[in-house]
């Protein structure tokens, strides 16, 4: 197994549990992957994601293996706070009425039909393209023909909200969940629309201890069940001869294997394996820039979750298209010490902001260096022009952005290439023709991001090692 994310973790836990030996081999010091963790006189940090949705997927994974989540996961009566250019601000709740009591009528019936569409869309598509493998050309035949129309294949995902009547400012928050599948949402097919159904309909979940807390559980569970995690150990080739995979090689060792599973973004995989791959030359998917703040006071304006919005989110997104960092970014802050108070000091707090980026990460490049420094000091200064926080009130500030993120994907995108078509939401599929023994998985694969997503990915490259093992398995 080469690294140790989500996805990787995920499918070790799986295999192990079905009596598979497993050694798992990990560049960083640290397991995890893009889900970090970083601590600061008191203040801890997830440095990578932080909303939690499709509890149940972890819960399964554990209970693969016999156990129970031994995470605390609470589920977050407010989901997140909007507030928009305009200065309206809107929370969005788990409860539907408490949530549309807050708009004009107009708004409030869009919303509904706009969450029964999400609805019906994950409904249709998450069997198909979420809990089994990679969909066959006869399945996706049989998918499209019985349910094709409801994708809504001939709009884009603009062009669906524009049709359901939703304002401007309607518009731009249900837009912005293609971002959670690395889109450009004014180039995303409608049907990314689904996504907003998994925080809205599904709810959102804050793991006590923080994701870093689940990152550790599954380490553990994988170590119980004899997993060997071999961590600073960077995997530096995938072996493979006349067409079938059979290890990898590392600066210490060569590890022959029966079957690899890669859990690496795609593109890296390819780079290992020593072969071409066309996808390093498709458009990649949102990076992101994070900005993290230990702060000494607090802030009433913002919740758990909070997004504030640009003021001109097309003008956003193009200055991505064209490779820049956004000028008056649309800001999603992460606060998890509003609900677990040992996140911070006592009267402190602990802020994640994030802003979109385009994937150029480069870790070569020193100018990038100075470019996101100068970033993270213009971020501060839009969150002081909004009325978020002041510099005075930081006491300690770090970033991460596209160069530090290019350790885990391809120009530090975050989940491999852009959706912009139909064909393209379906991810890459998990075996590459004429490669045997080798099974992908992670969030740039199928079933596609996110850390659920990431941990499926991993459970169905678990089952197909299983079978290519002739191990029977309940997978
Ligand atoms: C800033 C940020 C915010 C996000 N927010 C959210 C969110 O709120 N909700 C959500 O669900 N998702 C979010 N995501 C996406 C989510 O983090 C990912 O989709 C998920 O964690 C991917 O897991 P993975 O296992 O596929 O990949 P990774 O986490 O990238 O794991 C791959 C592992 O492989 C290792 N590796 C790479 N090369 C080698 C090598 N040569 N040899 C050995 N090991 C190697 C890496 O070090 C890494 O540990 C966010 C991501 C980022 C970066």
């Amino acid at each position: 197994m080469v690294g140790a994310g989500f996805a990787g973790l995920s499918a070790a836990v799986h295999l192990a549990a079905a009596g598979v030996e497993v050694t798992v081999l990990e560049q960083q010091e640290h397991i995890g992957g893009k889900a970090g963790n970083y601590c600061w006189q008191g203040y801890r940090f997830d440095t990578g994601p932080s909303v939690l949705t499709l509890p149940d997927i972890l819960h399964k994974t554990f209970a693969s293996a016999g156990q129970r989540l031994p995470v605390k996961l609470v589920p977050l009566e407010q989901i997140c706070r909007y507030s928009f250019a305009s200065g309206r601000v809107w929370d969005v709740y788990r409860d539907v009425d408490k949530t549309i009591a807050q708009l004009s009528s107009h708004d409030a019936r869009a919303y509904q039909e706009l969450l029964a569409v999400a609805e019906h869309m994950h409904k249709i598509s998450a069997p198909t393209f979420l809990y089994d493998e990679s969909p066959s050309l006869g399945k996706l035949l049989r998918f499209g023909l019985r349910y094709g129309w409801k994708a809504f294949p001939h709009k884009n995902l603009p062009q669906l909200l524009d049709h359901f009547g939703a304002s401007p400012e309607l518009k731009q928050f249900f837009l912005r969940f293609a971002t959670y599948f690395g889109a450009d949402p004014f180039r995303a097919p409608a049907i990314l629309h689904n996504i907003s159904w998994a925080e809205l309909g599904m709810g959102v979940y804050y793991p006590i201890g923080g994701i870093s807390a689940l990152v550790r559980a599954l380490g553990d569970l994988a170590r119980e069940l004899g997993v060997e995690i071999r961590t600073s150990e960077p995997v530096t080739q995938i072996v493979h001869r006349d067409g079938r995979v059979d290890g990898v090689s590392t600066d210490r060792a060569i590890y022959r294997s029966d079957v690899v599973i890669s859990a690496l973004d795609i593109v890296t995989t390819y780079q290992l394996l020593g072969v071409p791959c066309r996808l390093a030359s498709r458009e990649p998917s949102l990076s992101g820039f994070v900005l993290l703040l230990a702060l000494r006071g607090g802030a009433e304006m913002v919740g758990h979750h909070s997004v504030s919005f640009s003021p001109e989110y097309e003008t956003e997104f193009r200055e991505i298209r064209q490779g820049r960092f956004p000028r008056d970014p649309t800001l999603y802050i992460n606060v998890s010490s509003k609900t677990d108070l040992s996140d911070a000091p006592q009267g402190g707090e602990n802020w994640f902001v994030m802003a979109n980026a385009p994937a150029r990460g480069d870790s070569s490049d020193t100018q990038q260096a100075g470019d996101e420094e100068a970033y993270a000091d213009h971020l501060l200064t839009v969150l002081e022009r909004r009325g978020f926080t002041e510099r005075k009130a930081v006491a300690h500030r770090k970033y991460l952005g596209p160069r530090s993120l290019s350790r885990y994907g391809h120009r530090g995108s975050i989940y491999g290439i852009a959706p912009h078509t139909l064909i393209s939401t379906i991810r890459p599929s998990q075996t590459i023709k004429g490669l045997e023994c080798l099974f992908l998985a992670g969030g740039t694969v199928h079933p596609g991001g996110g850390m659920p997503l990431a941990v499926l990915s991993g459970r169905h490259a678990a089952a197909m090692s299983l079978r290519k093992l002739r191990i029977s398995s309940p997978l």
